[in-house]
């Protein structure tokens, strides 16, 4: 059994939650104009690591209310639980999330979107 402690409801038995697959995943904002491995990134490829692993969870049978939890996937110890529109505090689950290849993604695109910008006003 797990326990999750549900930020608005306290501790309370896994079987009231709902597994919400990996945190901090960005949906494309415009799907009908992202590629196919753009899309297929963002529905299929997910981390699966032996260790800490970033996820969310909704509290289905509570508050109805999806949070992220920072949980060893070995251990299943819950390190942190944290608001869904936030970033762990503690400090190696940030590092989980800094060191997401998802990161590295990002920061290319928006550092093409950056130049796009520059070459368009220059
Ligand atoms: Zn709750």
């Amino acid at each position: 059994m797990l326990l999750i402690d549900c930020p608005w409801c306290g501790p309370r038995d896994d079987s009231e939650f709902q597994y919400g697959g990996e945190a901090h995943k960005r949906r494309p904002p415009a799907p009908d104009q992202v590629s196919d491995a753009v899309w297929a990134d963002y529905l299929f490829h997910n981390q699966n690591p032996k260790g800490l692993y970033l996820e969310r969870w909704r509290h289905s049978a509570g508050c109805r209310r999806w949070f992220n939890i920072a949980r060893d996937t070995v251990s299943h110890a819950v390190l942190e639980v944290y608001p869904a529109d936030a970033l762990p505090s503690n400090a190696a689950a940030r590092a989980v999330y800094e060191q997401n290849w998802r990161r590295e993604n990002e920061a290319a695109a928006n550092a093409a979107a950056v130049a796009e910008t520059t070459e368009i006003g220059a």
